[in-house]
């Protein structure tokens, strides 16, 4: 089959609803989708019948509201479209009401003390606005997920409302630009990074298994530093992989676009091409759920996790985003007349204000136990916000702040809306990989978030933040008498603001950690270090005051998140002493008796015999294994000590402070034990055969 004909071929998207719904019901979908209306029961029940026969043809028996709870992945139930009719018959049935909305136990998913005991219930609700599909003979519904009064116990709903958010003031920054009757929304396209390994090296390490990163490993005798993996010629084994996940994804309807290799061996990218962000987020989540299942076709584990091997680089997500208006118009985008250089400038300008603003909430937006491994070492951004701008705009800038001209053969001052910017070329190139926040020609590039998380938490902070500068900028603007003069003034203002978060240099340099530091900017470098500003003040009254999340909401996914986090360190604390107690010292001991037999035995064939190796590796790895063992005694100690901290706050900083310098010290004496130890008798494979043979 040409992909044509199947991409999108298991989703009930637009042209399938032309086709089978009655033209005045189609109309109402589309608003639906367009200006976030409600759909009536009737309607409801129409499209209902629709889709149930559409994927009964398909070959679905069953069907599932499919929503997003705060533990990051997906959700599901599935119930069958059988309805008994008489005494020995069925029929296949899908009524409007349960497309619009399901009930479901909140009680399992994290809730951060929304969900009162006595109301375990929540609810689903259909979002029109992204498509159902068809999945292993499944209807898909995908939804938002409530608490019986309504608060938002998932990753869309808020999401939904930070695009409405944005939507409202960027509408209100249009119409002083005399659009009128305007609709914007924003577009992703995130990329997606991701290690393959063979099942049976994953098979064999609890590890893996348990926390979804090696927690112990010595480096291989090569790793990344010949650069031969990036872009490399893709293996027949990937390859296929490749075209496999490339295939199951069209269907689906996800624009899966670019894959290729990444820096790390083993390490591989898919770049899908963007789209309305809610529908991004959608697709990214089944990406990398599809990920994983085409990986264990393949005889291979898709690893999502963003440090899944010390000493190589991690695995991150690019959340390219843009504004753009109903017809397509991306108000990033450099126009061809001053009018539409100013607005652009404008967006641009909202976009650094809000960057330098809510730094804090940009850090907690990519915050888990996961991201704090990848987050600056190796390639990975540094954990402080910067934006990379590139010479030709920063230079723009310069000429508005200072007012100069923008380069040497004009002589005129810059002014916004009346000169015509010189055209700069489009930053496709990646100039800058080591900026965590580039404006990359047309679209800014979001490099901190993690490779196992939703993107959404970035959407919503990075929606809700540009709706508050255009807000602020809207306020100003509305009723001015000069509207170019207050427009130039309000740009310049914010380039003299807000300049500090501009950095065009090299992010990995320590030279500018200390450089950051002096220009004020925010560095929290882990997790339980940024959570606490999620609840500050001025951060609540931005999140109230666009509707994006109630006071209650957000205190609870404060809790949600510490306690995310306290998990994943524990369950990491406890899966290291199992290995250690259970695979690794005594492995270590039996490597030694092996040493201690060959002393004795080459001596008893003549007793001067030289035994140099046997002795100084049996002292070495005698003197680790009683270290490791002494440490990990104290791990169990100190870990059990962290989990009966009643304060989440407390208890996530003793993991950081405590638990995980602990589980540091261990790994390094064990990485030592390895590259000393015998390979048959080390319990796991290495890095190198774990990396070097898909
Ligand atoms: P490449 O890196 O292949 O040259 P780009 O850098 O233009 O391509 O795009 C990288 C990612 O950014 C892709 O997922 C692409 O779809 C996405 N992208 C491009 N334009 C936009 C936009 N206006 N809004 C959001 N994402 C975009
Ligand atoms: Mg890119």
């Amino acid at each position: 089959m040409n992909i044509p004909d199947y991409f999108g071929s298991m989703v009930f998207n637009d042209k399938v609803m032309k086709e089978r719904l009655p033209a005045e019901i189609y109309e109402k979908v589309r608003i639906a989708i367009n200006e976030s209306k409600r759909l009536d029961l009737d309607a409801a029940n129409i499209i209902a019948a629709a889709m149930k026969d559409w994927a009964i043809e398909k070959g679905a028996t069953h069907f599932t509201h499919w929503f997003q709870p705060m533990t990051g992945i997906t959700a599901e139930k599935h119930e069958s479209f059988i309805s008994p009719k008489g005494e020995d018959n069925v029929i296949m049935d899908f009524s409007g009401k349960e497309l619009v909305k399901g009930e479901s136990d909140a009680s399992s998913f994290p809730s951060g003390g929304l969900r009162a005991t006595f109301e375990a219930r929540g609810y689903t609700a259909w979002d029109p606005t992204s498509y159902a599909f068809i999945k292993e003979d499944v209807l898909y519904i995908p939804t938002a997920f409530c608490s019986y009064s309504g608060d938002a116990l998932d990753q869309k709903t808020p999401l939904l409302r930070s695009m409405q958010a944005l939507n409202r003031q960027a509408i209100r920054i249009m119409n002083l630009f005399g659009v009128k009757n305007g609709r914007v929304k924003t577009t992703v396209g995130a990329e997606q990074e991701y290690f393959l390994i063979n099942k049976e090296d994953y098979d064999s390490r609890k590890d893996l298994i348990f926390t979804g990163r090696t927690l112990f490993g010595a480096m291989p005798p090569k790793g990344q530093e010949l650069d031969d993996h990036y872009y490399g010629s893709i293996k027949p084994r990937v390859a296929s992989f490749m075209a496999d996940l490339d295939k199951e994804l069209w269907k689906l309807g996800v624009l899966a676009k670019t894959e290729h290799n990444e820096v790390a061996p083993s390490q591989h990218e898919l770049a899908p091409i963007f789209t309305t962000t809610n529908i991004s987020s959608d697709q990214n989540q089944l990406t990398m759920e599809i990920m994983k299942k085409t990986a264990a076709r393949h005889g291979l584990v898709c690893l999502l996790h963003e440090k899944p091997f010390k000493g190589v680089n991690g695995s991150g997500k690019h959340n390219n985003w843009s504004i753009c208006t109903a017809d397509g118009v991306n108000l990033l985008e450099p126009g061809e007349t001053p009018y539409e250089n100013a607005q652009f400038l404008l967006f641009l300008c909202a976009v650094i204000k809000a960057v330098d603003d809510y730094q804090d909430l940009l850090r907690i937006s990519v915050a888990t136990a996961g991201n704090d491994r990848r987050l600056g070492a190796d390639e990975a951004p540094p954990a402080v916000l910067s934006i990379f701008l590139g010479d030709e705009i920063t230079s723009i800038l310069e000429a508005i702040e200072n007012d100069t001209s923008y380069d040497a053969a004009e002589k005129e001052q810059l002014k916004v809306g009346v000169h015509v910017l010189p055209k700069f070329p489009k930053d496709t190139t990646d100039r800058n990989r080591t900026s965590p926040f580039a404006f990359t020609g047309n679209k800014f590039e979001f490099r901190m978030l993690g490779s196992a998380s939703t993107i959404s938490s970035a959407n919503i902070v990075l929606n809700t933040i540009v709706a508050e500068s255009l807000k602020s900028y809207a306020d100003r603007l509305e009723n001015v008498d000069n509207f170019e003069d207050a427009l130039h003034s309000l740009i310049k203002k914010t380039i003299k603001d807000h300049k500090r978060i501009i950095f065009n240099g090299n992010g990995y340099d320590d030279k500018w950690i200390a450089e950051a530091e002096k220009r004020g900017l925010l560095n929290l470098p882990s997790t339980p270090d940024c959570l606490p500003y999620l609840i500050s003040e001025k951060n609540i009254k931005l999140f109230e005051e666009h509707k994006v999340f109630n006071h209650a909401e957000i205190i609870a996914r404060y809790e949600v998140y510490l306690d995310n986090y306290n998990k994943a360190i524990n369950i990491e604390a406890q899966t290291a002493t199992e290995m250690l107690k259970r695979d690794i010292m005594p492995a270590i001991l039996k490597y030694s008796k092996e040493l201690s037999d060959s002393v004795n035995a080459k001596r008893a064939v003549f007793n001067s015999i030289n035994c140099n190796y046997e002795k100084s590796v049996l002292t070495r790895l005698s003197e680790i294994n009683s270290e490791v063992y002494d440490k990990t005694i104290l791990l169990d100690q100190i870990n059990a000590d962290t989990a009966a901290i009643q304060n989440a706050q407390k208890k996530a900083d003793n993991y950081k402070s405590k638990v995980i310098p602990l589980m540091n010290e261990i790994r390094k004496l064990v990485d030592e034990a390895e590259t000393m130890c015998d390979t048959a008798y080390w319990p796991y494979p290495s890095y190198g055969k774990i990396l070097f043979s898909v």
